[in-house]
């Protein structure tokens, strides 16, 4: 087991003469047995970090240790890493248990009896004792997916990185897998990099979720944390289902003003508003429809779509200053009853607002 510290890691494609930032400065201290979630949108550098890490990928500039030793120079056999890919890279012509042990037998000392038991644990620990002899081909996706996390368990590494591997698998499945790959890691207690651009999949698989966008990392955080205290508008958006709802408010005297919303604002929240040219966030979850306007908190709208989820129904709404037909969403109990058309009006509370500067996009609350 072991610390994994990126540290000011930076990552220059030459693309024709011309260079692509894919990771700028990123800096992350993973901590030993920790279990961490790369996400972001595609593009944002979660692959490249990671075959930095594995050593694929060179590293521009920065430092790279595996506990505490530097490594960016090592070749990834020296890294003491096992990665497991979206692809599974299994070798079509080797059985299961070949699969498994051929890694064992080309970099390891270890004996053949060793190696039997090591894949016979594993194959144990992955459910798949019975596909020992079986060749890629002749098992399904998830079945394959588990030899991949087999052959990674086998080598008993520090780390473990893994590049999207439930992807591959439909839905129901992928659930079930993410579930049992969160009690293997809890199990193994290894150190583990785990990329996907599925927020659902970061919020419920991480110990700490770090989010990159465009190279850049925004937040390093427990799910949590990046849902109730994003750093910025993009974290804010990016993290939570559905979005949250933004609009573009300016500060006037004693309330926000903007895209239909004249929304008051206590001197206590006003305080921390730095700037005039503001952002207002406020989860679809936190916004509830009530029957009258109370306080200027509560605004007439008019429901223009309802989406059934089943126990839980998302609510389109728009305001009457409508911005250009733009609607916002309310995430609401699936046996409320509002029709489209119909007039309502939505409650958003103060405590649950977000604000971030127009321009940087930075958090002020
Ligand atoms: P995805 O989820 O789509 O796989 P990602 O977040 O993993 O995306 P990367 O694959 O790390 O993103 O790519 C980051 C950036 O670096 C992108 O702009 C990509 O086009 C660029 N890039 C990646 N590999 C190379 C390469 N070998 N040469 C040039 N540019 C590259």
């Amino acid at each position: 087991m072991a610390t994994l510290e990126l540290d000011d890691i930076t990552k220059h494609f030459d693309d024709d003469g011309e260079t692509i930032v894919a990771v700028d400065d990123a800096s992350i201290d993973i901590d030993d047995g920790e279990f961490l979630v790369l996400v972001g949108p595609s593009g944002c550098g979660k692959s490249t970090t990671l075959r930095m890490i594995a050593g694929l990928e060179t590293i521009t500039s920065g430092e790279l240790r595996i506990g505490g030793r530097r490594v960016n120079e090592a070749k990834p056999r020296d890294r003491d890493i096992a990665m497991v890919f979206q692809s599974y890279a299994l070798y079509p012509h080797m059985s299961v248990r070949e699969n498994m042990s051929f890694g064992l037998e080309e970099s390891t000392d270890l004996s053949d009896d060793e190696i039997d038991a090591r894949v016979e644990s594993a194959t144990d620990t992955m459910g798949i004792t019975d596909l020992l002899d079986r060749k890629p081909t002749e098992l399904s996706g998830g079945q394959q997916q588990r030899v991949a996390l087999g052959r990674a368990i086998v080598r008993e590494p520090e780390v473990f990185l893994m590049d999207e591997p439930l992807s591959n698998l439909d839905a129901k499945l992928r659930a079930q897998m993410r579930t049992e790959l969160q009690r293997l890691q809890e199990d193994l207690d290894t150190t583990t990099v785990y990329v996907t651009h599925d927020q659902t999949e970061a919020m419920t698989m991480g110990d700490r979720i770090a989010i990159l966008n465009d190279g850049i990392l925004q937040q390093v955080a427990t799910p949590l944390e990046a849902y109730h205290t994003p750093a910025n508008q993009f974290v804010a958006g990016f993290i939570g289902e559905p979005s949250m709802n933004f609009f573009n408010v300016e500060l006037e005297g004693e309330s926000v003003v903007g895209d239909g919303l004249d929304y008051p604002v206590s001197d206590g929240v006003r305080e921390k508003l730095t700037t005039d040219s503001l952002i207002l966030g406020i989860r679809p979850q936190d916004i509830e429809l009530v029957e009258d306007v109370e306080s200027g908190h509560d605004v007439a709208v008019t429901v223009d779509v309802v989406e059934p989820m089943g126990d839980e129904n998302n609510i389109y709404l728009s305001l009457p200053e409508t911005r250009d037909g733009e609607t916002f969403i309310a995430n609401v109990d699936g046996r409320s009853l509002v029709a489209e058309g119909e007039d309502t009006v939505a409650r958003i509370p103060e405590q649950a607002v977000h604000f971030f500067d127009r321009r940087s996009g930075e958090a002020l609350r």
